[in-house]
């Protein structure tokens, strides 16, 4: 007893080891902001302390611009924009775009060019939300999780709607998936084709023109992603791109024309403004994604076609100016893409986005002309002041609303986040909130009120409160870039640490075992180092260090397949050399290349969707006719599968050592395969099967199985507890036991898995029986070191992960079948949805290898070898446990190594993470299932121990 209850709950100390690792490495990696669904309300300005004066008309402040352009240039550089004596180098692809400067740089011009710049990740999509929301990124959201990546957050797209704003679309359709119904008028184009440079751009530039001569629009915006899509195929340096950039050239000439051409005073882009912006920016290679200068530096020209009467003060003026050859002074600005949101909301007069935490930038919002003329607030004597008074009068008020907006979101996020701030930096931000008003208050508020007297004190007064109000919003913002979107090495640290020592902790484990059992069970002596080891430890090795690439990370399932193609291998020449089981061994083969197949076209699915993978060509698509005999095929297989499934079922059960409550509990699994097959023939498109079975109410027969499923679970636990029954030996009760648990969870995993099911259940048994029977080949070496083959681990791992990728999945979001979490269900429940995509991922890779491993351990009894007694058999297996736990626990460990190491890759949000996540969850349900296995496969061996023990005391 004594030398065995630490066996029973050393699982349980890695599962807790390693879920306080993964939760302080990810607390130190993953972005962890929250969404928080509360939006702006126009009444709500009544609570703020900006007005004196009671308001009433629930406007935020006075709309200065009446409609907006916004041509978006996906991935444009800001060496695309700005002149090319800005940059060391002149480069082919600069000065490309001289009609944003010839605007920016003309004589009293009210355009301005401005280094836009972004935060991290750098994809379209996490961009676009954050320039809408004027938040900053998050990694995971729920809203992102279930089928459409829908904004959740307060955004200016829904505050323009929701004040009365019309807004039409044309281009990239990200922004038909991000804003579903907030458009009056839409024109998408599907952006994931990156090979094609023109679809997108033409259809944008065919409704563009047409559109600026109408006049039912507020906004309009128009996003490009020919720059983009020839970065990505051509890279920057190259013809396309700048054929791109000469094209968008034409068309910006074009647009300043027509609007200029009619913002004459009564025409319909009298008070126009136009923004030319990119979301991002791209590496040389046309990449983006990561966070380096070149992806997050891109480019916001602005331009009004009014003309502002002076310049704002130097203060507030972030321009930073080179001479050009002919000595002419250039200058530009800078903006945060985080104060996008706030400044153009301040722009149109509709409330600041509840969530957003930038500032409204002055040079960006000076440009709109109607900051200049104060006639809302405090109109009456107005004419005492100067031009850039009552600008700095009119910023002071916005800010002050900003402000207000930004400490009540922080107030409430604090009050409703998990992962909230510190109650010191909270202090922090409130001081500085606090002086802004109190300054507000006390001494700019009655210099307002008379300034008649005191206007020479005015402008000081004025320029101190802007910097009050400034220096709480950096606060803001430095605060939480630095809580939300930087890595805390310490807490990764800490979490990759937990996960070496947890290692250490099961190497130690297996050591320990071997030492008390192979010297009493097995004769001593040897160096015990075998080539099976030796072997299986370069297997894991390998794969292990193929994570650090991203390109062997996007082809795991090939690279998996190709090490369990190399075992069996080995095992096929050791099967001909002892002419022994060479059926097995060939067939094992023969699997794994189907498997190889199944990996191919889950790829080339992936391929579909993804961006990463769309220029890596598939020969599996052309494959797939639409021959008849293909779809009978496609129908019948899956109903043959699954009916050969229930009868090998039945054929175990028949067997003698089946009895009792087990054999009900397996026999109810024969009946969900039947309703299986029933549900699919009423599926099928064969419309005489089809007719045949409708009656049937196909609709509850998922929410049977699960039901079944979920009964014999529980039944088990029953039999389990109560099982007394001595009559069964632990081999038999081992087997027993595992194939109810096995025929309990597959008819679940099967249906989820939709018709492949059935042929990878199929698979997995074959491969299993395989591997068991090639592993009854080897002879147990006597000094060996541990009392099973760790290449057959090992083997078992690999077709574990093999079965991930065959059934179709990856490691990314894109890659969960989401279809799967609703079968049998329409209605979206998140716990129970939840938990049905759960079982669908890691029903074929997780769940059934790791509950069937006692197979592996039984092999050696089951085919009449090596009978040490029940002791001995225990501690295989729980040995066996210890070396899956140890091989899943070291590929996730170097998984968490490669995302610290990468954790500036320009993927590392697009692949690193999602594949992290995916690691993470599946080493943790591991864990969990191996813990469960110990307690279900070692139950009655304690009886027989102490029993045991008592016999050797009397
Ligand atoms: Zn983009
Ligand atoms: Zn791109």
């Amino acid at each position: 007893m004594g030398r065995r209850w630490w066996m029973k709950w050393y699982s349980w100390v890695i599962l807790v080891a390693h879920v306080f690792a993964i939760l302080i490495f990810t607390r130190g990696f993953l972005l962890t902001r929250t969404e928080l669904p509360y939006y702006s309300h126009g009444s709500d300005i009544s609570q703020s302390p900006c007005f004196s004066s009671t308001s009433t008309n629930h406007s935020w402040n006075k709309p200065v611009v009446d409609r907006l352009v916004i041509i978006v240039l996906d991935a444009i550089r800001f060496d695309f924009v700005a002149p090319s004596v800005f940059f060391q180098e002149k480069k082919a692809w600069m000065d490309k775009l001289p009609v944003l400067q010839k605007m920016a740089f003309a004589e009293g011009s009210s355009a301005k060019i401005f280094k836009a710049i972004a935060d991290p990740p750098t994809t379209s999509l996490q961009r676009l939300k954050g320039l809408t929301t004027g938040g900053l990124p998050t990694f995971i959201d729920v809203g992102n999780s279930f089928g459409a990546p829908a904004i959740v957050e307060d955004n200016f797209i829904h505050q323009l709607v929701e004040n009365g704003k019309r807004v039409v679309m044309m281009g990239d359709d990200t922004w038909i998936q991000l804003f579903p119904h907030h458009f009056n008028n839409s024109h998408p184009y599907p952006s994931f084709n990156v090979k094609d440079l023109h679809t997108v751009d033409n259809g944008c530039i065919e409704h563009l023109f047409p559109a600026l001569y109408q006049d039912d629009w507020d906004v309009l915006i128009a996003h490009f992603l020919g720059v983009d899509h020839a970065g990505h195929i051509f890279g920057v340096d190259s013809m396309p791109m700048i054929e791109k950039l000469e094209q968008y050239n034409l068309m910006l000439e074009k647009v300043i024309k027509v609007l200029g051409s009619q913002s004459e005073p009564g025409g319909l882009h009298e008070n126009t403004f136009l923004l030319v912006m990119g979301d991002h920016g791209q590496t040389l290679n046309g990449d983006h994604g990561g966070g380096s200068a070149e992806e997050v530096e891109t480019s916001i020209f602005a331009m009004s076609f009014k003309k502002p009467p002076t310049s704002i003060p130097s203060e507030l003026d972030t321009s930073s100016c080179k001479l050009d050859l002919d000595g002419k002074k250039k200058c530009t600005s800078s903006i945060q893409q985080l104060d996008f949101a706030v400044t153009v909301s301040a722009l149109l007069g509709i409330p600041f986005p509840f969530g957003s935490i930038g500032r409204v930038n002055p040079e960006l919002y000076a440009l709109g002309a109607g900051t200049w003329n104060l006639d809302g607030i405090n109109a009456r004597d107005s004419s005492n002041l100067s031009e850039l008074e009552e600008w700095l009068l009119n910023y002071v008020n916005v800010l002050c609303i900003n402000s207000w907006q930004v400490k009540r979101y922080i107030d409430v996020y604090s009050a409703s986040s998990v992962i909230g701030f510190s109650s010191e930096d909270l202090l922090h931000i409130s001081n500085a909130y606090v002086q802004a008003e109190q300054n507000w208050a006390n001494s700019t508020k009655n210099l307002l009120l008379h300034r008649n007297e005191r206007s020479h004190t005015l402008l000081p007064a004025l320029t101190r409160q802007i910097d009050f109000y400034f220096s709480f919003l950096s606060n803001v913002s430095e605060l939480a870039r630095s809580k939300w979107t930087e890595f805390n090495l310490k807490l990764m640290g800490i979490g990759l640490g937990t996960m070496l020592i947890s290692l250490f902790i099961i190497f130690l484990a297996i050591q320990r075992v071997n030492n008390l059992y192979t010297t009493s069970l097995l004769s001593p002596g040897g160096s015990g180092i075998s080539f099976e080891l030796i072997f299986a430890f370069f297997v894991v090795a390998i794969r292990a260090c193929s994570f650090l690439s991203n390109s062997f990370i996007l082809e795991e399932g090939k690279v998996a397949s190709f090490l369990l193609a190399t075992t069996s291998i080995v095992r096929l020449r050791s099967s001909i050399m002892k002419k022994k089981m060479l059926f097995e061994a060939v067939s094992f083969l023969l699997l794994i290349s189907i498997l190889r197949f199944t990996i191919e076209v889950g790829l080339s699915k992936q391929a579909a969707t993804s961006l990463f993978l769309s220029a890596s060509p598939s020969w599996v698509l052309g494959v797939a006719p639409g021959h008849p005999l293909w779809t009978y095929m496609a129908e019948i297989g899956p109903i043959l599968a699954v009916i050969l499934l229930a009868c090998l079922l039945c054929r175990t059960i028949a067997s003698s050592i089946f009895g009792g409550l087990w054999k009900y509990i397996t026999m109810a699994t024969i009946l969900s395969y039947v309703l299986i097959a029933v549900y699919w023939g009423a599926e099928s498109s064969i419309p005489t099967l089809a007719l045949l079975l409708q009656g049937m109410a196909k609709g509850h027969i998922p929410r049977m199985i699960y039901a079944i499923g979920l009964g014999q679970l529980l039944l088990f636990a029953v039999a389990h507890l109560f099982d007394k029954d001595r009559e069964l030996d632990y081999k038999r009760s081992l087997v027993v036991k595992t194939v109810s648990i096995l025929s309990a969870w597959s008819p679940t995993i099967i249906i989820l898995s939709g018709k492949q099911g059935s042929l990878v259940a199929l698979a997995l048994i074959i491969g299993g029986y395989c591997i068991v029977k090639l592993e009854s080949m080897e002879d147990s070496d006597s000094d060996a070191i541990f009392t099973f083959n760790p290449l057959a681990i090992s083997q078992w791992n690999l077709l574990a992960v093999c079965l991930f990728f065959a059934t179709g999945h990856w490691c990314a979001f894109d890659g969960l079948r989401y279809g799967a979490a609703f079968i049998g269900f329409d209605e979206f429940v998140l716990v129970r949805q939840a938990i049905l995509l759960t079982i669908d991922t890691f029903g074929f890779s997780h769940i059934l290898p790791v509950l069937a491993l006692p197979f592996l351990a039984g092999c050696n009894f089951l085919f009449g070898q090596n009978d040490h007694g029940k002791d001995f058999r225990f501690t295989q297996l729980s040995q066996m446990y210890m070396m899956y736990g140890l091989i899943t626990a070291t590929t996730v460990t170097v998984t968490i190594i490669c995302v610290t190491i990468q954790r500036r890759h320009l993927m590392v949000w697009g692949l690193f993470a999602p594949k992290f996540v995916f690691d993470v969850v599946g080493l943790v349900l591991t864990d969990v299932l191996i813990c469960l296995a110990s307690l279900l496969y070692s139950g009655r061996l304690e009886d027989d121990d102490t029993q045991a023990v008592q016999k050797t005391e009397q």
